[in-house]
């Protein structure tokens, strides 16, 4: 069988722990292949390379790190369809829905392709007297990124290009579900002309993920998965005196008032709450219609959308969504529906059961959706992360804005409608870290930045753009003064400028 090791110090590592997961093959059940769980010492042995490579690499100039990035670019372009088909067939999501998944990585490492002039800094000429002031960004030395399995493409490069592209040195430790695209980074990365140590690909579970918290040498730790986990993360890493952030669940809502397009409405809202199985921290599992009459239409509406869909293996260029990652998900999936049921909503479709002719162990499920949906049910106010859409009724736009401003998510929001100005006062007052407007899956640009608030984020900085850049490196302030007279007295008081 197939088994998936490390990548440590510009090269395959056998795994030495004796500990291994499954993967899966999410669309017949079968384990396809096993992944070694890397040992306290195995993270050790790649902290220990990585801070070797650091020095070198922090001092390579930054049009030479941009290069390696121009080429990393060109590189995973080169390999877009290998690394899809690999990524569908540990994850389940469709190929088309992968090529996605890796462009999105890619666009942040394009990003990261403009480096010199991100790290430029700030000067001040004649500050005072003789006086020029100046700031300059650092890297930080080694740096570790831990990642969840529904993008296990574009969230390790969100870390590891921006991080290394500021001059730090990394650990990428992958999800244990889908480890084979990061692996294929690590090789790309040195491919593409970083030093040996620069990326590391340690795989595991939370024995690595304790160890990267745990180690002196790594400075900063970004973090996604779900919320319980993140913020452990974050208190722990933090303990340690690292600097953390940490991106954790979700439960977005997309508001329709009465004026919206309510073609446009549904169709988006199906692929955005159905797309990839759910499995996406930016997907719309919650509708919120204001007034009865749109209630009754989008239902209506949705539902029809919803009977339309194909579900198929992740290799049918046809189906809308495949299988999801694991059987113990789709069991967690069913259990909430379930859940959804005996808490009074009404269940207007019913995806449990499904199965696919010719794949009957595969872990698929059909979609679900549910109408009359109320904020005190515990379905509502967890994270599902399956094909399984709510609908909550409100009766005014305020009481549609209280839902997702009060709920403890606060990833991605959206708002249907053509009123420009009721639209622009809820982005500026919702609670809510990025916001649609007629745009159901609000995940921004590369050279902005990605982020939610409350349980959705622990830490202040998001994740690329100029954000991701302030958090890793460090800012150091030089005040240099070429005085042409004697200064005096002055060194006894504090030096103002004035
Ligand atoms: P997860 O929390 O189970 O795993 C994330 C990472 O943590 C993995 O690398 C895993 O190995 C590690 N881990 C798991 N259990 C651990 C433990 N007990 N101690 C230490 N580390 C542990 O998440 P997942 O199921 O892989 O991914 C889905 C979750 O990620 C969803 O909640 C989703 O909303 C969230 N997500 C959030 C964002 C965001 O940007 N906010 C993006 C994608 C996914």
């Amino acid at each position: 069988m197939r088994e998936v090791h490390h990548f440590i110090d510009g090269g395959v590592v056998k795994g030495a722990s004796g500990r291994f997961a499954d993967i899966f093959d999410p669309n017949t059940g079968n384990v396809q292949a096993q992944v070694a769980l890397a040992a306290e010492s195995e993270l050790a042995a790649a902290a220990e390379a990585a801070a070797k490579a650091f020095p070198a690499w922090a001092a390579t100039n930054p049009q030479r790190r941009a290069r390696v990035m121009f080429e990393f670019k060109r590189l995973l372009e080169a390999n877009l369809d290998e690394l899809a088909e690999l990524l569908s067939s540990e994850h389940g999501k469709v190929v088309a829905d992968s090529r996605g998944d890796v462009q999105r990585g890619i666009d942040v490492v394009e990003f990261a392709c403009g480096i010199p002039h991100l790290m430029k800094g700030e000067y001040t000429e004649g500050a005072g007297p003789g006086i020029d002031v100046f700031s300059m960004r650092q890297p930080l030395g080694v740096c570790a990124g831990i990642t969840p399995f529904n993008f296990p493409a574009m969230i390790p490069c969100w870390m590891a290009a921006v991080a290394i592209a500021c001059g730090n040195t990394f650990i990428l430790k992958p999800s244990e579900k889908d480890p084979s695209v990061p692996m294929r980074l690590g090789e790309l990365m040195l491919e593409a002309g970083a030093p040996e140590g620069v990326l590391n690909v340690v795989n595991g579970d939370k024995v690595a993920v304790d160890a990267i918290l745990e180690h002196p040498e790594i400075r900063a730790v970004s973090f996604v998965g779900s919320s319980d986990i993140a913020h452990y993360v974050y208190s722990k890493g933090t303990a340690h005196a690292k600097r953390v952030q940490a991106m954790g669940g979700a439960k977005n809502h997309g508001i329709i008032l009465p004026d919206a397009d309510m073609d446009q409405a549904v169709k988006d809202i199906v692929g955005a709450a159905y797309g990839s199985a759910g499995e996406r921290c930016m997907a719309l599992p919650v509708a919120v219609t204001v007034g009865e009459k749109t209630g009754d239409e989008f239902v209506a509406r949705m539902s029809e959308a919803a009977r339309g869909l194909k579900v198929g293996t992740s290799t049918d260029p046809e189906a809308h969504y495949g299988p999801v990652v694991s059987a113990a998900h789709r069991s967690r999936i069913e259990d909430y529906i379930q859940m959804g049921v005996d808490e009074g909503a009404e269940l207007v479709m019913d995806g449990r059961g499904h199965t696919l002719q010719g794949h009957e162990n595969g872990f698929f499920i059909g979609p679900s959706l549910f109408d009359r949906v109320r904020p005190d049910m515990r379905s509502y106010r967890d994270e599902i992360f399956g094909p399984v859409l709510q609908v909550v009724r409100a009766d005014t736009l305020e009481e549609a804005a209280a839902l997702p401003s009060s709920h403890q998510y606060g990833n991605g929001v959206a708002i249907f409608t053509q009123n420009g100005r009721a639209a622009r006062e809820f982005a500026a007052q919702v609670n809510v870290g990025m916001v649609g407007i007629n745009v159901p899956i609000p995940v921004p640009v590369s050279y902005h930045t990605f982020g939610g608030w409350k349980r959705s984020a622990f830490g202040d900085t998001n994740q690329h753009g100029p954000e991701g850049v302030r958090f890793w490196t460090k800012i150091k302030t030089v005040t240099q003064r070429w005085p042409e007279d004697d200064i005096g007295d002055q060194a006894f008081v504090i030096p103002t400028m004035g």
